[in-house]
This record gives structure tokens, C-alpha cells and sequence, in this order.
């Protein structure tokens, strides 16, 4: 009933997702509601130019669909009939990346657009199961929108004429909050098993319901992401974390048998219940600082991920009597290791990780100099959150997080005042091996120890 008033709203013409339509909805600013100025300067610069060169040149996808939904896009992707090689040349910055997929950077200033040729619909390499492998063969503008995977992502946004270029009907989707995959879903899903995370995430992200055929096939067809290269099924697993509805996100993975292949460490910290506790509060705070505008690094989301096979390392590597703050590096090194391959973490995350993780022990120190070394660390403010996320989680006690923001934003008289008298016992030099169990808390205290006599320092 919706649907038929809105399709009609939407003057619904011959167009079907089968892609035989022949015309196009072109819906103008009073039926797609986006105003000129919500387009970044980057992208109206970059499609002018295109045009001006005698080219077609749209916004498209995300954005186009963001700014229907009342969301702000993360970025301006732009689709145009010219060749790579054709938008290089209207720009002083640009250049092609991608091989399964070329496309053309613009930079303007900071910003940078990623420019798209049209793309044939039917004409791309496959694997034998299917899977797309390169997709480098130009089309028209309608066999553009035929790859695209859901309807309310094919849509087509002209700044010069405010005109949104329509195909399947992805504004009347869109505004009766429904997912809908273009085509036959079990063949779009082959092509691409990455399409079944990304219904996941769109879904969550802007509260659609999954069309029921682009459902069904998926609890079958999941197996498949194991074919999918590692980097870029950690890529879209990022995007997913970090959409600010993580928490949803990981939920329907689960309900819809999507979970264990994506990333088998989520399901094993799932399986207990500290793990559990942990992982929820690590992705709520992400979610909340998402949703509040603020950046999360992927090196915290995968300092939280990876805490507490951390813990469990950082453990066994003391059992031979090795020092808290020796064990933590060796255990970081040997966690990093094996998870890098399997998550395409790259050295820069590493080295974050790294980083988060090290000064955890450091927080105990709250006597002498110590305390405002640390508060001068470049990474003080990302291993201060780590530890209220820890807090959080109640694995420490909220005081020490608590003092270490009233520290933070002291005076200096107020600061000298707040420092706490190291009772503990010097360990002489030379020092002797201390045995001790467990981790976490506990080994901290003895970690904060060894340190004080310059271990980690
Ligand atoms: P967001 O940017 O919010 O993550 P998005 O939909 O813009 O979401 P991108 O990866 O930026 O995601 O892709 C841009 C557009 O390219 C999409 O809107 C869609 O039209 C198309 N697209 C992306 N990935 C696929 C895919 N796996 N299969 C088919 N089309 C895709
Ligand atoms: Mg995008």
C-alpha cells in the first residue's frame, strides 16, 4: 500500500530491477530533498570539471543515499562515462589505484574524491564460484546502476542540475526503509559474497529492514567469504565496527549465520563471559563516540579486540617467572604476530596497538615523576581510554581512571598534591625473579612494581 503511493509519488516509470527499464526516474530537489550545499566543494569541483571536459559526472552510492536518509556521508564518491585515463587529464592531482577495480583519486587540497567509470553490467571476470575477480570493463550509466548492489545505492546525484538519476526505485526504498538487492540476490551475493556484510551493516546503519528475498539466500551462501582476500573482508569488518552500530551489526552477523567466518577471534571471546562483557563495552563506547563525531583509531578497536588474548599471553609468558612489564612486551609481540597475518593488521595499527597496550601498567605509577611522564606521552590520551574501557568492563576499579582525569587537568600545585606515596618495597638491584600468576589487575600491581625500579621504563 506504502509502496504503490509512494511508487506513485516517485512517478514510477518503466524501470525494474531487472534492469530491462528503459527510463530512469530523474526526481528533482522537492522529491530527494538534497540541497547543493551538502555536496563537499571537492565533489561539485570535481563533477564540474568532468562536465566542463564534456562528461558525464554524478555523485553516487553512499552519499547520495546518506543525505536522502538525513545522515551525513563519510565521503563524495563521483561515477562518470570518462576513462581513467580521461579524468586524469582534467585534473593536476589525480591518479588511478586499484587493479579488481580501477578507479581515479582527485585530490582537492585534503580532500579526496574517488572517481568511477561507468561500469558494464555483465562483463566482469569470475571465479569458479562466481566471484568477481576484475571489473575494469566501462559501460553505460544503466549498466552502472545494475552492478550496484541495493537499490538505494544506485542513484545518481547531478550538482549542476540537482536532478538525482534514479533506476530502481532507491529513493521509494529508501524512504519506505527498505534494503533491497538489485537482481537475483543469491548471484549478486557469488559475485561478491562481501555484499552479505555490507546488507548487514547498511541495514543497521540506517535502520532498513533486509528485503526478505535478499535475506533468505544468505545463511547458505556465507561459506563463501572464505574465499574473499583478507584485506578486504578486514576492511569492510572495519567499516562495520567503526559505522557506529557495531553492537547491531555483530548481532545480525550472528543471527544471520554470517558470524564465524568474518572473524573467528569475535566468536571466541564471545564464548566467555568476561570476553563477552568486554567486547560489548569496547564496541558501545565506539558506537557512542562515533555516533557523538569522534574519531576511534583502528588501532584501539584492535587493541580492544585483541585484549583479551592479550591477558591470557601476557599470563602464560610469566609463568616461568619472567617480570610483568618483559612478559607484556613479549606477549604484545607474539599476539601481534600471529593476529597480523589473519587481520591484515598493518604496522601502523600495530605500533598503536603496541602502544595502547604498554602503558597500560604505567596508570598504577601514581607517586613521584611518573605520573607526569606519562601524562606527556603522545599516546596518553588513547591508552587513558583504554583504560576507562578496562574500568568500564570492571576489570579495574573506576577510582584510577577517576584520578588520572582529575591529574590530567590539574594545576601544577594541585597535581604535586594528588600524588600517592609509593608504600611498596623497592626491589633491589640486582633484581630478583619474582614468580608470579595471574594477569590483568593483579599482575599489573606487580608490573607497576618491577617498573619502578626503571623495567619498561
Ligand atoms: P559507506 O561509504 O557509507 O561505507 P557506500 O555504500 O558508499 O557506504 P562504498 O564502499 O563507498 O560504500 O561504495 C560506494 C558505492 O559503490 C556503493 O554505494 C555502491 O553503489 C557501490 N558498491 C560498493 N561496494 C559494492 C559491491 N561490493 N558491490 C556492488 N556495488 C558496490
Ligand atoms: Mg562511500
Amino acid at each position: 500500500m506504502i509502496r504503490k503511493l509512494l511508487h506513485r509519488v516517485f512517478r514510477r516509470r518503466a524501470a525494474r530491477t531487472d534492469g530491462k527499464s528503459l527510463e530512469p526516474a530523474r526526481l528533482g530537489p522537492e522529491q530527494h530533498g538534497i540541497r547543493a550545499e551538502q555536496i563537499s566543494s571537492a565533489a561539485r569541483r570535481t563533477c564540474a570539471a568532468l562536465q566542463a571536459a564534456g562528461h558525464q559526472a554524478y555523485v553516487v552510492g553512499g552519499a547520495v543515499r546518506d543525505l536522502i536518509a538525513g545522515v551525513s556521508p563519510k565521503d563524495f564518491d563521483v561515477a562518470t562515462d570518462a576513462t581513467p585515463e580521461q579524468v586524469i587529464a582534467c585534473f593536476r592531482r589525480a591518479r588511478a589505484i586499484g587493479r579488481r577495480f580501477r578507479i581515479v583519486h582527485v585530490m582537492h587540497g585534503r580532500e579526496t574524491v574517488e572517481v568511477s567509470t561507468f561500469r558494464a553490467a555483465r562483463d566482469a571476470e569470475t571465479d569458479e564460484t562466481g566471484r568477481i575477480v576484475r571489473d575494469n570493463v566501462f559501460g553505460v550509466q544503466r549498466d552502472d546502476a545494475m552492478r550496484r548492489d541495493f537499490t538505494i545505492n544506485a542513484l545518481y546525484y547531478d550538482p549542476s542540475t540537482q536532478i538525482v538519476v534514479d533506476y530502481h526505485h532507491g529513493v521509494a526504498d529508501l524512504k519506505q526503509k527498505t534494503l533491497r538487492i538489485i537482481g537475483d540476490p543469491a548471484t549478486r551475493y557469488r559475485e561478491d559474497p562481501i555484499r552479505m556484510l555490507r546488507a548487514v551493516r547498511l541495514s543497521a546503519k540506517l535502520g532498513l529492514d533486509l528485503d526478505p528475498a535478499a535475506r533468505a539466500p544468505i545463511r547458505e551462501l556465507a561459506p563463501l567469504l572464505e574465499n574473499v582476500p583478507q584485506a578486504r573482508l578486514l576492511d569492510e569488518l572495519l567499516k562495520l565496527l567503526l559505522s557506529g552500530h557495531a553492537i547491531e551489526c555483530i548481532d545480525r552477523l550472528r543471527e544471520e549465520g554470517l558470524h564465524s567466518g568474518v572473524l573467528p577471534l569475535l566468536d571466541s571471546m564471545l564464548a566467555n563471559p568476561a570476553g563477552a562483557r568486554f567486547l560489548r563495552t569496547a564496541l558501545s563506547a565506539t558506537d557512542q563516540r562515533v555516533r557523538a563525531g569522534k574519531s576511534v583509531s583502528p588501532g584501539f578497536l584492535f587493541a580492544a579486540l585483541l585484549w583479551q588474548q592479550l591477558v591470557e599471553v601476557w599470563t602464560e609468558h610469566q609463568a616461568d617467572g619472567t617480570p610483568p612489564q618483559p612478559a607484556l612486551v613479549s606477549a604484545t609481540h607474539a599476539v601481534l604476530e600471529q593476529q597480523s597475518e589473519a587481520l591484515a593488521i598493518t604496522r601502523k595499527i600495530a605500533s598503536d596497538i603496541t602502544e595502547i597496550w604498554l602503558l597500560q601498567p604505567r596508570f598504577l605509577q601514581r607517586s613521584g615523576r611518573r605520573p607526569f611522564r606519562l601524562l606527556e606521552q603522545p599516546r596518553f590520551r588513547a591508552a587513558y581510554d583504554f583504560l576507562l574501557l578496562r574500568a568500564e568492563a570492571g576489570e579495574l576499579d573506576p577510582e584510577l581512571p577517576e584520578w588520572w582525569d582529575r591529574f590530567a587537568h590539574a594545576g601544577e600545585t594541585a597535581r604535586a598534591d594528588m600524588l600517592i606515596v609509593d608504600t611498596a618495597a623497592k626491589p633491589r638491584r640486582p633484581r630478583r625473579r619474582r614468580k608470579t600468576s595471574g594477569a590483568g589487575p593483579q599482575a599489573e600491581t606487580t608490573a607497576a612494581h618491577s617498573e619502578a625500579s626503571g623495567v619498561g621504563d
